[in-house]
């Protein structure tokens, strides 16, 4: 009988989000193009281009107001008459690691971010927000938009999109779609085994291989002016589609791209939740940003990178290894929980993962055998030695293997919003 009404709340649940989905929207994307500049004490947020691509809205119909807590920013969409919220994501972003850079906090730089929101069927203001002090967010900025008068471009190119894998409608599938940067007319074969490669690194660890079914995989097969991708380090500066580099924030192996825009741009032909730029080069190296994307290279232990780094981008994972080379400052507030779902600075444990403890497992849990293979809350995480505490010794987030339990259940919970 539970399962029943459980049953029929959920389809009415269902029906009233596509019902609000329709009031407001059209089945397709808007895409906001800004830039956000400052340094650490100071930014400021300016429209570039709101732009439309083909094809319809990749997103959920029904999950419209992100549930969860864990970006640095969030977009906001509001009824421009009622200012009934109707949208919303949190992300991360380049600018708030610059920030934790010593550059970042004296030096100015300009950043660009997209950010894709279902097409608005009347006037909206756009919220771009940041956190304050006490992580709530406010409002930084506000783009107003209106389809019937506001200026749109269209981009246009034939840059092939290849269903790599596919298990069915974008608005209840994770799409991910794998752009090639720094694959040269030459390397069309080369890319079109990395594109597998990285297909089978998504799929191959659980929870992901669990749900192969809720996974689309599309390949952006852009080709390059040169081959391979840029190394300020090696004094090489290389044409390729998206602008990748090694040395991102002066860490060598932290492989980024900061053109954002023309990133989208490339890609607009493929629906997507999630961007992965394969980057054409076999040294080890990657990076991964919150809801904003992340960049692999074609090393030999692609899997257990493209598996690490979407953790961060789709599941808002922390890193949970000390690296004292991470060059970053103040990255935690020990005075609150970190908005990552898997470290705790035990400050409201309760809010983490308490209630994967088993009794007789002490809190801190000290690095002993018998603690191998229990969740626990072992000191050391987020980079940091000291303070920060994460829920195993071995996790795809630290050192590889699977994801631990704690992990798993946030991307289960994750998986959940794009699903439904
Ligand atoms: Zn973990």
């Amino acid at each position: 009988m539970k399962k029943v009404v459980i049953t029929i709340l959920s389809v009415i649940y269902t029906i009233s989000g596509i019902a609000q989905f329709d009031k407001h929207f059209e089945d397709k994307t808007l895409r906001v193009d800004y830039l956000r500049k400052g340094y650490k004490k100071e930014q400021q947020i300016s429209l570039t281009a709101f732009k439309t691509k083909p094809g319809n809205w990749a997103g959920s119909t029904i999950h419209l107001i992100d549930p969860f807590n864990y970006g640095a920013h969030r977009v906001l969409v509001k009824d421009a008459n009622s200012k009934e919220e109707i949208y919303s994501r949190t992300y991360n972003s380049l600018f708030e690691e610059y920030v934790a850079t010593e550059k970042g906090e004296t030096k100015t730089k300009t950043f660009e971010e997209t950010v894709l929101i279902p097409y608005p069927k009347n006037a909206v203001e756009i919220h771009i927000q940041n956190r304050d002090k006490d992580l709530n967010f406010v409002t930084a900025e506000i783009f107003k938009f209106d389809p019937t008068s506001s200026k749109l471009k269209t981009i246009k190119n034939d840059v092939e999109v290849r269903q790599l894998h596919y298990s069915g409608n974008p608005h209840t599938k994770v799409d991910i779609a794998i752009v090639a940067d720094g694959y040269s007319i030459n390397d069309t074969a080369k890319m079109r085994k990395d594109f597998a490669r990285f297909v089978k690194g998504i799929m191959k660890f659980k929870p992901f291989t669990q749900h192969k079914e809720d996974i689309n995989v599309w390949g952006v097969a852009a080709i390059s002016e040169d081959s391979g991708i840029t190394n300020p380090l090696k004094k090489q500066h290389l044409k390729t589609a998206v602008g990748s580099t090694f040395n991102s924030f002066d860490i060598d192996r932290y492989i980024m791209t900061f053109e954002i825009h023309t990133m989208h741009n490339v890609m607009q032909n493929a629906p997507y939740d999630h961007i992965i730029v394969m980057s054409n080069t076999d040294t080890y190296g990657g990076g991964a940003i919150y809801n904003f994307y992340a960049d692999v290279t074609t090393g030999d232990q692609v899997e257990f990178v493209v598996s690490h780094e979407l953790g961060h981008l789709f599941g808002g994972l922390a890193d949970e290894y000390v690296d004292p080379t991470v060059t970053y400052n103040d990255i935690h507030d020990l005075s609150k929980e970190p908005l990552e779902p898997n470290i705790t600075t035990l400050v409201n444990f309760d809010s983490k993962w308490k209630h994967h403890i088993e009794e007789g497992v002490p809190v801190p849990t000290p690095v002993k055998k018998e603690y191998l293979k229990k969740v626990g809350a072992f000191e050391g995480g987020g980079y940091q030695a000291k303070d920060i505490y994460r829920p195993v010794i071995r996790c795809m987030m630290n050192t590889g293997g699977n994801f631990c339990p704690v992990c798993q259940e946030a991307l289960e919970k994750m998986f959940k919003i794009y699903t439904e």
